[in-house]
This record gives C-alpha cells, sequence and structure tokens, in this order.
C-alpha cells in the first residue's frame, strides 16, 4: 500500500489520487485524506483544515482541472481547506449546508451526481457522525469516499446532539447494500473489504450497547459509571471521548424505551420490563 506521507500525491485507484493533509492527531489518525478524483476534470473530496502548504500541494496535484470541491462534513479537520482551495483553482464548493463557517455555492443532498467526462459521483446521506455527513460513491470504480462515517484503524465518535447514534448504525445498514467494491476513509488506508469493515463496526456497536445496557442494569447510574465498567479495553486518557459515544448508545435505547434518563452528566436507569 501507498504509504501515508504528508503532501505527497499518491493514486490509490486509476481515477483517483490522495494528499495527506499534515494533522496527525487522536482525532485524525496519520491525518485527513484530501481526495482528487479524475483526471481531465477533477473534483477534490475534503480539502481538509485551511493549511497553505496542504492546499498548494492539492492545488498543484490537480491544478484548473479541479472544478468542483466536495466535502463530507463541516468539522475542522475536513472543511475549513474549501475557501484557500476555492481561492486557488476557482472552482465550485458543495456540501450538505452552511455550518461551522463552511459557507458552500451550493448545498447537496442525497442523490447528488457529479457528472464529469470520465466518472459520476453520487452523494449518499450518512447523518450519524454528523447530521449533515455525505459519503460519495464513484461508480465507476464502486469506490466509496466514507469521510468519518467509517475510518480505518479506528471507530468512528458519535457525540449528541448532532450527533446519533440510530441514525449512524441506518446508513450502514444501507451502505451495505450498495455493492461497494473499496472505501477511500477520510482517515487511514484504503479498506479493501467494506462488507468485512462494515459488519466490524455494526457488531461493536451491538457489543458495546449490550455491554453499555447491562452496566445500567446492573446500577450504573451515570456516564462516567458506564465509562469506567464498559471501556475496560480503552486507555483512560481517551475515555472523556467515549462517554460521548455512551451517551450516543444511552439515547438509542432511550428512543427504544429500554432506559430512563436526561442528559450527559445526569442519572440513568433501566426501563422497567
Ligand atoms: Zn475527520
Amino acid at each position: 500500500m501507498a504509504e501515508l506521507i504528508p503532501g505527497v500525491a499518491r493514486a490509490v485507484s486509476p481515477l483517483v489520487r490522495r494528499v495527506l493533509a499534515p494533522n496527525p492527531g487522536v482525532m485524525t489518525g496519520p491525518g485527513t485524506n484530501t481526495y482528487l478524483v479524475g483526471i481531465d476534470e477533477i473534483a477534490v473530496i475534503d480539502p481538509g483544515p485551511d493549511d497553505a502548504a496542504h492546499l498548494d500541494a492539492v492545488a498543484a496535484c490537480g491544478g484548473d482541472r479541479i472544478r468542483w470541491i466536495l466535502v463530507t462534513h463541516t468539522h475542522a479537520d475536513h472543511s475549513p481547506g474549501a475557501a484557500g482551495l476555492k481561492e486557488r483553482t476557482g472552482a465550485t464548493v458543495m456540501g450538505f449546508d452552511e455550518r461551522d463557517e463552511f459557507k458552500p455555492d451550493g448545498t447537496i443532498d442525497e442523490g447528488f451526481c457529479v457528472e464529469a467526462t470520465e466518472f459520476r459521483l453520487r452523494a449518499v446521506h450518512t447523518p450519524g457522525h454528523a447530521s449533515n455527513h455525505l459519503c460519495y460513491l464513484l461508480e465507476q470504480e464502486r469506490l466509496l469516499f466514507s469521510g468519518d462515517h467509517i475510518m480505518e484503524g479506528s471507530t468512528v465518535v458519535i457525540s449528541p446532539p448532532d450527533g446519533d447514534m440510530a441514525a449512524y448504525l441506518d446508513a450502514l445498514r444501507r451502505l451495505k447494500k450498495m455493492r461497494i467494491r473499496a472505501i477511500a476513509p477520510g482517515h487511514g488506508q484504503l479498506i479493501d473489504d467494506p462488507l468485512g469493515k462494515i459488519d466490524e463496526y455494526l457488531t461493536h456497536r451491538d457489543e458495546r450497547e449490550a455491554a453499555i445496557l447491562h452496566a445500567v442494569e446492573d446500577g450504573a447510574g451515570t456516564v462516567d459509571s458506564v465509562v469506567e465498567r464498559v471501556y475496560v479495553d480503552v486507555p483512560e486518557a481517551l475515555h472523556p471521548i467515549a462517554r460521548h459515544s455512551v451517551y450516543a448508545h444511552l439515547l438509542k435505547l432511550k428512543s427504544e424505551a429500554r432506559v430512563h434518563g436526561e442528559d450527559l452528566d445526569g442519572e440513568w436507569r433501566p426501563a422497567v420490563r
């Protein structure tokens, strides 16, 4: 597999190149992947952070053939580079909505297609990690650009209220039916076993949910005490992040009338059955 080195364009498929942004971290793994789709006409997916060297590298790779700039969602590691890349290329910026200082030229939704001479790129609305999250399917290669919906090397943080566990799992199940050949994630390497990866995610969430429900039934009455009991396999430094995922699971369980409770810092108890 091509190494992940910031600023160096790498081919990941016949139609797709990747430039890694220099923003490695706990939440971003090796950094954000910016993808260039197409050769004669190019769509950029996730320009990444507003980093001049990174945007220069992307512009150098695509030049004035960059026609579209698409974002998967408006988190700080994915969309802020859109304005700077537009300045460099004149391309049209598109995303689900205007938010978090992201200002698209046009908003797009489920089913929107970029029709280029060599390829077709279709938007798939996948709320869960962020309510405005889109994945993009490159139809010619059945390659899915998954943003932060699916990552290589880790699971995804679901942080309510914008994050929604039930919506997240629904969107994963929808992707399973789409005959995807490979996944190009927002962080990490290409995933060439998409169904295996999606099943791994679904199983992981099922197990977590069962453990969280069991912990509440066993008397863990707060998010913190659930984290302590359930996230024994996760380093303590990540427990503040795990709190949000536990809360997301509790809200899903609440919507199914299996637990009672209100908020992140409040009391939770099992529903009487
Ligand atoms: Zn991200």
